[in-house]
């Protein structure tokens, strides 16, 4: 097959840099592979068909590598039932292999599963999963932060189950504030230090001002916050701005996930690019990282579509950012062996 096969059906459309139509191309080119291949003339080539244009390969740069460092997993089933507290749990499934097809048709080679709620604090599911698919997934757990075991589960977890970080979720209402009792955080937040994994924040801009404290105390330990605290664009420049202020704290890193939540414009919410960048130029791109949040996103997004954003249609991120967001910045926590 010649090159203008292979590449005639690649187009471009409005509010799209680019499309590959091949899917078996469609998440493995960079922009920078792409930009290659019009230098080397092959989509040119491909509309003369005249002479011998140069192999995919050469013309292509290396391939961006794809980890995702936020999904949940669930499934019913009564090895793992729900616990009494959840009235509502959820009816339809999200396993392990459905997102392992996911991963597997937009090139995402690893994945780290952050445990659902759902579950409250029984991690059993993910850690299981983490078991059966070592190669693909790393796990975070969470712990009651209100329970005086908060700790030792926490060891638990990551020593016996091999759980790489810890989630706690403060709400900004009432309900939240024992994320201001020491004698309740001191010890989960010392515990993860020794044990030396990452503490994820979920939780809205009107709470780090108290995480801070934390963060202060132990500067020797990574935290992420999720989901940019879910700053809407709407918010006062303070709230932001609360969020910016932990960028001063080096061991600290932001999801710039969740744009799909907090935009009001349909895709690709580019009410919140403004926002996205004041997050990369206080961060940097090796503290910022994407984050597909399946299968909560897919009332709102495809899951490609939450890379797609970051990868295709953010301009202001270049392709060494890109390396970054898309991997290396979360290797810097989650580092995967490399496929034999
Ligand atoms: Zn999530």
């Amino acid at each position: 097959m010649t090159l203008c096969f292979q590449f005639a059906p690649l187009y471009a459309e409005p509010g799209r840099r680019f499309v590959f139509y091949n899917p078996s191309m469609s998440t493995s080119l960079s922009r920078r592979g792409f930009a290659g291949l019009l230098a080397a003339g092959a989509i040119a080539g491909a509309s003369g068909c005249g002479s011998e244009p140069p192999e995919p390969e050469q013309a292509a740069s290396k391939p961006l590598k794809i980890i995702d460092p936020h999904v949940h997993v669930w499934v019913n089933d009564p090895a793992y039932p729900w616990p009494e507290e959840n009235k509502n749990p959820p009816k339809e499934d999200a396993t392990a292999e459905m997102l392992l097809d996911l991963m597997a048709t937009h090139g995402v080679v690893h994945t780290v599963i952050v445990h659902p709620f759902h579950y409250r604090w029984d991690c059993r599911y993910v850690g299981d999963v983490m078991k059966k698919y070592p190669d693909k997934f790393q796990g975070v757990c969470r712990v009651n932060p209100e329970a005086r075991d908060a700790a030792d589960e926490l060891s638990k977890w990551t020593e016996e189950w091999g759980f790489k970080g810890v989630r706690l979720s403060p709400s900004v209402s009432e309900v939240g504030n024992w994320i201001t009792n020491n004698e309740l955080m001191d010890p989960i937040w010392d515990r993860a230090e020794q044990l030396g994994v990452p503490m994820l924040i979920l939780t809205k801009t009107g709470r780090l001002p108290d995480v801070q404290k934390h963060i202060e105390k132990h500067p020797d330990m990574d935290v992420v916050i999720d989901h940019m605290a879910d700053c809407k664009t709407t918010d006062p420049p303070e709230e932001l701005q609360k969020l910016l202020t932990l960028a001063t704290f080096p061991r600290v890193y932001c999801k710039i996930s969740h744009t799909w939540s907090i935009s009001d414009e349909p895709y690709p919410h580019r009410d919140t690019w403004d926002q996205v960048k004041t997050v990369y130029d206080a961060f940097g791109p090796n503290r910022i990282m994407w984050g597909t949040d399946w299968p909560v996103s897919k009332r709102k997004i495809d899951y490609v579509k939450t890379l797609e954003i970051v990868r295709d249609e953010m301009d202001f991120f270049n392709d060494e950012d890109l390396e970054w967001i898309l991997s290396k910045t979360i290797e810097r926590l989650w580092p995967f062996p490399e496929a034999a």
